[in-house]
C-alpha cells in the first residue's frame, strides 16, 4: 500500500490513521511512502508499520526514537559544566550527574544505557526556559499502546533491556510492580 504526503496536510491525515494502520485488518499489508516533506519520523512509522513481529516493532521504534532524542540531546540544554547541571549550580549542592544523581546505570558522569523515560524527562526549571519535546511529539510512539505510552511516563531508572522487557509485558500491573521495584 502507498501512502502519498505532499504536505503537511497529507501528514496529518497519515498521523490520524496510524491508529487504523496498526491495527489487525493491515497485519499483513506492506506500506511504501511517496513524500515531499521533510520529516524526521516518516520513514520510522513507515518502517514499524512494516515490522509485524511484536516485540520486534516495539525495539525498532524505541531505538530509532532514542537516536532522534540523542541527537537534541547533545545540545546540553542542562547546561552541565563539571559534571552539574544548571540547577546544582544554581543550587550550589555537593550533588552532581544532574537526575541521573545515583542511578546505577550511571557512569563516570554518563548514562550507560538508553533510557527513554528519562531521556524525556525535564525539570520544572528547564521546562520554563525552553519548549521541550514532550511524549506526545514524538509521533512514532502512536505505535505503541495506551499501556505502552503509561509505562513509557514512569520506567525511569532503568536499563534499555529492563525497560523494553516492561514495554513487552501484556500485564500493565506486572510492569508497573517493576517499575515500582527499581525506584
Ligand atoms: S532536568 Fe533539571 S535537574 Fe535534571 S539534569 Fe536537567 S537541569 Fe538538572
Ligand atoms: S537510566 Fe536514566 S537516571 Fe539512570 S543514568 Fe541513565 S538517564 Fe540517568
Amino acid at each position: 500500500m502507498k501512502i502519498i504526503i505532499r504536505n503537511e496536510k497529507d501528514y496529518k491525515k497519515f498521523i490520524r490513521k496510524i491508529f487504523l494502520y496498526k491495527s489487525i485488518i493491515y497485519k499483513y499489508v506492506h506500506f511504501e511512502v511517496e513524500n515531499d516533506i521533510d520529516n524526521e519520523y516518516i520513514d520510522v512509522i513507515i518502517n514499524g508499520l512494516n515490522i509485524k513481529k511484536r516485540c520486534e516493532r516495539i525495539e525498532y521504534i524505541y531505538d530509532e526514537v532514542c537516536k532522534i532524542l540523542n541527537k537534541r540531546m547533545d545540545l546540553n540544554i542542562c547546561q552541565f559544566k563539571n559534571n552539574k547541571c544548571i540547577v546544582q549550580r544554581e543550587n550550589n549542592t555537593n550533588n552532581c550527574n544532574g537526575c541521573c544523581l545515583k542511578c546505577v546505570h550511571q557512569l563516570n558522569g554518563r548514562c550507560n544505557t538508553e533510557n527513554l523515560t528519562c531521556k524525556l524527562f525535564y525539570c520544572p526549571t528547564i521546562k520554563k526556559k525552553y519548549k521541550i519535546t514532550k511524549m506526545k511529539d514524538i509521533i512514532p510512539l502512536k505505535l505503541f499502546s495506551l499501556r505502552q505510552r503509561l509505562i513509557f511516563k514512569t520506567d525511569f531508572f532503568a536499563s534499555r533491556e529492563q525497560h523494553l522487557n516492561d514495554l513487552y509485558h501484556y500485564s500493565l500491573i506486572v510492569a508497573m510492580y517493576n517499575i515500582f521495584k527499581r525506584n
